[in-house]
């Protein structure tokens, strides 16, 4: 069987886009293996970039280590000691030239393993060394014996360390990358943006920078490609941003193509509903409604976030963009992501729409039987303004004329659930403007990166007369104080919100720590009214607890995070957060946003367990430093990264291979000028270029 030349080049299909099965000694199984991580045509092995890199090349003496290091020693084994202590471990101890001795320290091994590994034997060890109690360790190094006086082979690059999946190795997924790169064609094959463009903004060779990335050579800086600082990678980085831009526009383009009808009423409605409000907008208010009013004013749908601090005034924003859909005769639905907050609108929509004549319907999981199918037949004959919470909202309703969709508190969302909601009340090519409100700031360059498909404007002024709220930073060493500092707050007749946190872990569980809180204070605070609100609660019941407490009836409510979005209680003024070092900054900020919405000063409680790490008492800092959600949020991006700033991490949006957005803003104004140039010159590149970085990886997702 003459197999020596494979064709990898179809007639007429690029190599990029040739199978991987077609790469030799790639079978069935492993093109099965690569398949699962999206790794489909050679092209996707070229741009499947490494995680890391071992530097093999070379060999550490024992007494130059670090800790923290991740290096190459070679030793001879001078001790071993097999303990059971709490768990089977292997205790090795080897020595070098140095005279100095490493551990390395194994809790899974075979036997085999533990008989090969003598006094006597040469390894060759590659791990990460750390404190130990007697010096330097390594936990489960990778390590081959070698001869005693054999050189050992050392690489002559370093080893890139590839994302891979189950019982793909990293020996042989480097070895069918490798494959593929014999096949990498030159630049003007390769090189998808345009090459004006390219030497405009300083572009390097794409096929320089990927045969870089994946084979660096021996002398390459370690710390730079670590970090994704090396001219290469900025390179790619470029490249990905660039694609993810052009992706998002693109989507963008497409739903601008589409009809919406214009919503420009007489304005009558909106003046009646500004003159009973008891309070005049805001500069901010004022210009963000302008921006709103001239977008829906157009016969193509308007796409805009709104972004705003809490208690900046978002509602009043939004009941005007409704307004304006009613007066031009079109129905509104307003959704909100918790029942709890979609009741607050409702109420709020209530209140300011019935003097105006105006009736609110409501479409929550807690209507049923035929109050439900009454508000259906309402809203299907026309009712004009419809609030409710986004599942019911996807769910069997029919609008008769569907003109503005409002999402309240939307930043969990990722583009894809943005689009489902955008396709409801369609008919045929119409499609009704969509108006996004969050309250989780997003950085300016986040924002025009992350949400290229959105028009995004800023509510930067919280409404007159409030006193910023007071934060410190209490260890919980001292829980005591904070409790008697509560009684005391109460007793003046204060409100206070009791947060309890917990990440990761079950709603049970998040239920269960609220519940010891809850028992733990009520006996602390015997003399006044203990109220509990968590997620495991029904509806019902939650609404009762929290009306207590909004009437007054309690003085401390015990919660889980379900209060961090929207709740409005004016009067509440304290609030505790505990294990404060678990959440995000822009939680922490959404939380204490829950206080300082009345006129009373207000104060915030951090309670932290210690020790606090650098990083986390940095991020506190920032929450005692500033109330600006604007600043907040920078300070998240910087010390955190985009997926938890977006809170993408659970979407999977924004999963970037090689572009970091808090590292490589930088690109941002270039990428956007080339993206806009190949969008409308160029659209053949552009659709390769989404192909090349999103197309596998697409796929995958979908898998
Ligand atoms: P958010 O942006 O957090 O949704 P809200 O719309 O709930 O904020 O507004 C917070 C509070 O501020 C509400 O009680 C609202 O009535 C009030 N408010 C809104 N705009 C103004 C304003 N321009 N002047 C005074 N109070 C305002
Ligand atoms: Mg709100």
């Amino acid at each position: 069987m003459a197999v020596r030349s494979r064709p990898v080049s179809l007639e007429g299909v690029p190599v990029g886009l040739t199978p991987v099965s077609a790469l030799p000694g790639v079978g069935p199984a492993l093109a099965e293996s690569l398949a699962r991580i999206g790794l489909e045509r050679v092209q996707d092995l070229w741009f499947h970039l490494p995680l890391r890199y071992e530097d093999r090349t070379q060999i550490t003496p024992i007494d130059v280590l670090r800790p923290g290091d991740r290096a190459q020693v070679r030793g001879v084994v001078e001790a071993v000691e097999r303990g059971f202590r709490y768990r089977p471990q292997l205790k090795v101890a080897i020595s070098d030239e140095s005279h100095q001795t490493l551990t390395l320290r194994f809790f899974h091994f075979h036997r085999a393993q533990a008989d090969q590994l003598k006094p006597g034997v040469s390894l060759l060890v590659y791990g990460e060394a750390r404190y130990a109690s007697n010096g330097l360790e390594m936990i489960h190094p990778q390590y081959t014996r070698i001869a005693d006086d054999d050189e050992p082979a050392l690489e002559d690059r370093l080893t890139p360390v590839y994302p891979t999946t189950e019982g793909l190795g990293q020996k042989r997924i480097a070895g069918v990358v490798g494959k593929a790169l014999a096949l990498l064609p030159g630049d003007d094959v390769l090189e998808l943006i345009p090459a004006s463009l390219a030497a405009r903004h300083g572009l390097s060779s794409l096929r320089e920078a990927l045969l870089y990335v994946h084979r660096p050579p021996a002398d390459a800086h370690l710390g730079e490609l670590t970090l994704g600082r090396h001219a290469s990678q900025q390179r790619l980085a470029f490249e990905e941003l660039l694609t993810q831009h052009l992706s998002l526009k693109r989507l963008r383009a497409a739903v601008k193509r589409r009809h919406s009808p214009p919503l420009g009423g007489d304005g009558q409605l909106r003046q009646r509903f500004l003159d009973q409000l008891p309070f005049a907008l805001t500069g901010a208010q004022r210009r963000v409604s302008g921006d709103v009013a001239a977008d829906i004013g157009r016969a193509h749908p308007m796409l805009r976030l709104v972004q705003g601090d809490v208690g900046s005034g978002k509602t009043a924003v939004a009941a005007l963009a409704a307004l304006a859909a009613v007066e031009a005769g079109y129905q509104v639905a307003l959704m909100a992501p918790t029942e709890l907050l979609a009741e607050q609108h409702l109420r709020n929509f209530r209140h300011w729409l019935a003097p105006l004549g105006i009736e609110v319907e409501w479409l929550a999981g807690k209507v049923t039987g035929k109050a439900r199918q009454q508000a259906l037949n309402r809203v299907a004959a026309g009712a004009p303004v419809v609030v409710g919470t986004h599942a019911l909202m996807q769910e069997g309703v029919a609008f008769n004329k569907l003109g503005l969709v409002i999402v309240d508190e939307q930043h969990r969302f990722g583009v894809q659930q943005r689009l489902e909601l955008r396709d409801k009340g369609k008919e045929g090519d119409r499609v009704p403007h969509q108006l996004v409100l969050t309250a989780t700031p997003i950085p300016r360059t986040l924002a025009m990166s992350a949400y290229a498909d959105l028009d995004v404007s800023s509510i930067d002024e919280l409404p007159p007369g409030r006193t910023p709220v007071q934060t410190i930073a209490i260890s919980n060493a001292r829980r005591g104080e904070v409790i008697e500092r509560i009684h005391a707050a109460c007793l003046e007749g204060r409100q206070v919100y009791w947060v309890c946190t917990l990440i990761e872990e079950s709603e049970q569980l998040r239920a269960q720590a609220a519940e010891v809180a809850h028992a733990e204070l009520s006996a602390a605070l015997s003399d006044c009214a203990v109220g509990l609100v968590h997620g495991r609660m029904k509806p019902k019941e939650k609404q009762q607890v929290m009306d207590a407490f909004k009437a007054g009836e309690l003085s401390v409510l015990v919660a889980t995070t379900v209060i961090e979005v929207g709740v409005d209680v004016p009067n509440a003024s304290l609030m505790v957060i505990e294990n404060c070092e678990r959440l995000g900054l822009a939680q922490l900020h959404q939380l204490r946003g829950r206080v300082g919405r009345g006129s009373v000063a207000s104060s915030c409680v951090l309670l932290y367990q210690p020790p606090l790490g650098q990083l986390a008492r940095e991020r506190l800092q920032v929450m005692r430093d500033t109330n600006d959600g604007f600043r907040i949020a920078e300070k998240d991006l910087e010390l955190r990264g985009p997926g938890e700033v977006l809170g993408t991490r659970q979407t999977g949006q924004l999963a970037f291979r090689i572009a970091d957005l808090s590292r490589d803003a930088h690109l941002l104004p270039a990428v956007q000028h080339v993206g806009e140039v190949m969008l409308s010159e160029h659209p053949r590149q552009a659709e390769a270029l989404i192909e090349r970085w999103i197309g596998g990886a697409a796929r995958f997702a979908h898998a």
